[in-house]
């Protein structure tokens, strides 16, 4: 093998590397373990006494308030349970703004007065913690003498032990919020909108006759999409090393033409990994369903059977850390990143969605009968509404500069919001907004509407809704635009409560028209249904979202297009976003304003970071590895005119021309990096318009540079190195 030693290295201990394994999967499954380290419904029922657990049950199903005599229980049985399995510490976990999870460790250990060590957990304890929330991104919310923060319990979402090879520690999951009530973090407004999508839900089922009560519950499950490189690769990559993506790196020769890897068959040390992960998973209650190779080289998939909401948010922060830190175990790098390489498919998150309860199931699944086939239109019309009516919200809240790279790149949805419904459900729809009239009726029934029996409807997710980023998929949506490396809390909190509020808006409507009368429904469903389709039916959009034609269609219908995030993230302080988050009590004005602030910074620092990443590696490496490659041509050139023979002058020149214009590209991207904005919202527009397009100038020049550049003397990983070296 020739090349830089750099590289050289690195494939020889990918060559020589053998992965060990403790586990022994034949005496305990990963099915078996399924929950071991969760402090479940099942051991409280086992641990807790009779009345406490009824207690907590409730707190758990209805969200009401945990009593501090019951909180001292539980903690106490909870510390029991942890100590049996071998936890030292507890945790707070949170969700902070940056999107990653954070935790604060305390040691059970106390001494007590005899000079021995015991070990203590109370109730108040268990309910609220009291980290240092300074160092936390609050987008302005808090002044520094207020700078204090607590994290409180969720009930909702269980305890549970995470191992380390050296020890074990309990995690409580936990809202994160200021003195003064202001959330600081990703749950507290999810647990916020799933009280105001049930709220809205309720009277809808209630005119249709259904008095449960029942919790409605959005539900969610996200399909991951990830990377996996070899870690000596990556330790000799500075871009991967801080941002998590290749700045540079000319197309490798195979690329993904080939579909060879989708679904293909998953190399050994990917599928052990894949098995670790899962058992992981599985310890801590996470029911993974699927797995499988991704359309690009060294892509893969990880899905998750759904759960509640806020559960599946807990879990799926959970999935990542579990695939980053098995990563290392098995000598790789787990790269979350929207797009690692340019050129081949990058990498989203689907979160798929649905809402229900538990008298009647999933809500957005077209039922047997024509009563249920109603109240599954009026729900999915609730969908097509909010989707329309706060499209630039959807988009919003998928706006990071990771996932810029990939909305409307031909591999992803546009950044256009739209619907697919397929053809019959759309036909459904069609058949109802132009059946114009009232028409006569059959008491009790829904036939004039036109439903009476819904279509079949395809629920294979398939290939055929890649190009939408919200999918009817048989019996739930797929919001397919959000990033691989983004906390779904954000999408799911949209979702909540856009549709609280079609929800709201319709059950207003159909409350009015029936005034009471259950007779009166059916036609007040059609007319409510048909008005909706009427001022949203635009939305729905059943044709190939990465042509040009849609693009101009999308136009002409009145869709907002904002391709990257500084379009974006400003409207989350709209006038009618606001309105909307603090009517429903999920987010006030102020709440809203940090969170814009802290995005935006993090997309300025993510572009940043980059740019002074690519300056420092096209100074301090390509202009070096460029430079040697000129000297050996030079020196050439010079043997060659005293024989008297002719030299490559053409080469020389290349070369020669290409190391001048990488100074100069390197100089200008420094020169934007140099400039300061007023204001983050003038320096996001100033990261997308003049950093990022210098990054870009750069990237072709070091590129072209790569190309030509003799292999021994090119010090980085290559992209057919680093995706097909396994
Ligand atoms: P596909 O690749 O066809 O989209 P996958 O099986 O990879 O399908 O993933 C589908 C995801 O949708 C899984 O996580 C699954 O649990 C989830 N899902 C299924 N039903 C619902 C529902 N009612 N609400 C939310 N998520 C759901
Ligand atoms: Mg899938």
């Amino acid at each position: 093998m020739s090349g830089n030693k750099v590289r050289v290295e690195a494939i020889q201990a990918i060559n020589n590397y053998t992965f060990e394994t403790s586990i022994d999967f034949k005496t305990s499954s990963s099915i078996e373990m399924f929950g071991d380290n969760v402090f479940s419904v099942t051991v409280m029922k086992k641990r807790l006494p009779k009345d406490i657990f009824k207690k907590i049950s409730k707190t758990m199903e209805d969200g009401s308030r945990l009593d501090p005599s019951v909180a001292d229980v539980v903690a106490s049985a909870m510390k029991d349970w942890a100590l049996d399995k071998g936890a030292t510490h507890y945790a707070h976990v949170f969700f902070p703004l940056t999107g990653l999870t954070a935790e604060k460790h305390d040691s059970f250990l106390m001494p007590d007065l005899a000079g021995n060590a015991i070990a203590e957990f109370s109730g108040s304890t268990l309910i609220q913690g009291e980290p240092d929330a300074s160092s936390f991104p609050n987008g302005g919310l808090r002044e520094t003498f207020e700078a204090r923060g607590y994290t409180a319990w969720d009930v909702t979402s269980p305890a549970y032990i995470m191992e380390n090879p050296n020890g074990a520690t309990l995690c409580i999951p936990t809202a994160f919020v200021s003195w003064t009530g202001e959330a600081l973090d990703k749950k507290t407004p999810i647990l916020r909108s799933m009280q105001a999508l049930n709220t809205q839900a309720q009277r809808i089922l209630k005119l249709f006759g259904d008095d449960s009560e029942k919790m409605v519950n959005s539900t969610c499950g996200a399909e991951q999409e990830y990377f996996l490189i070899d870690r000596n690769f990556v330790t000799a990559r500075p871009d991967l090393m801080t941002t998590g993506r290749t700045l540079f790196g000319a197309p490798s020769p195979k690329g993904q033409e080939f579909d060879d890897h989708y679904f293909g068959a998953i190399p050994d040390r990917v599928l052990a990994y894949m098995f670790e992960v899962e058992r992981e998973l599985c310890k801590l209650g996470i029911p993974v369903k699927t797995r499988h190779n991704e359309v690009a080289p060294s892509q893969f998939e990880i899905a998750p059977v759904f759960e509640t909401a806020n559960l599946a948010t807990d879990h799926q922060q959970l999935v990542m850390v579990t695939l980053r830190k098995v990563a290392r175990k098995y000598g790789m790098a787990c790269l979350l990143h929207e797009k690692p390489f340019a050129g081949v498919n990058g990498s989203g998150k689907h979160v798929n969605y649905s809402f229900g309860n538990a008298s009647q199931g999933n809500l957005l699944d077209p039922g047997d009968t024509p009563h249920e086939n109603a109240q599954f239109l009026v729900f999915c019309a609730a969908v097509i509404r909010g989707v329309h009516k706060y499209a630039k919200l959807l988009r919003s809240v998928v706006a990071t500069a990771g996932n810029d790279h990939r909305l409307g790149a031909n591999e992803a949805p546009p950044a256009i919001i739209s619907i697919f419904l397929g053809d019959q459900l759309s036909d459904v729809f069609q058949q109802i907004a132009s059946n114009g009239g009232a028409t006569s009726s059959k008491a009790g029934g829904f036939l004039n509407i036109g439903v009476d029996s819904l279509p079949d409807l395809p629920k294979d997710a398939g290939d055929r809704n890649r190009t939408s980023p919200f999918a009817f998929t048989g019996n739930r949506f797929e919001f397919r635009a959000v990033g691989s490396a983004q906390s779904v809390s954000g999408p799911l909190v949209a979702m909540n409560t856009i549709f609280a509020e079609s929800i709201d808006h319709i059950a207003t409507e159909l409350e009015t028209r029936t005034g009471g009368d259950g007779a009166k429904l059916h036609d007040a469903v059609q007319e409510v249904i048909r008005e909706i389709m009427a001022e949203h039916g635009e939305v729905v959009f059943n044709g190939d979202g990465y042509t040009e034609e849609w693009q101009k269609d999308a136009e002409k219908r009145g869709l907002p297009n904002m391709k990257t995030t500084p379009d974006s993230l400003p409207c989350m302080v709209d006038e009618d976003i606001v309105d909307l988050l603090s009517r429903y009590n999920v987010l006030s004005k102020e709440e809203l304003e940090s969170r814009m602030e802290i995005y935006l910074e993090q997309y300025n620092m993510k572009v940043a970071v980059e740019a002074k990443t690519a300056v420092e590696m096209a100074d301090t490496i390509i202009y070096p590895a460029a430079i040697k490659h000129q000297t050996l041509l030079a020196e050439n050139c010079l043997k060659l005119r005293e024989l008297g023979l002719p030299c490559d002058d053409e080469s020389l020149d290349k070369i020669t021309t290409l190391s001048r214009k990488l100074r100069e590209a390197s100089a200008s991207l420094k020169g934007a990096l140099a400039h300061e904005a007023d204001g983050s919202i003038a320096e996001a527009k100033h990261c997308c318009e003049a950093v990022l397009p210098a990054m870009v100038t750069l990237r072709e020049v070091a590129d072209s540079i790569e190309e030509l550049v003799a292999d021994e003397f090119w010090p980085l990983p290559t992209y057919q190195e680093m995706l097909f070296i396994k």
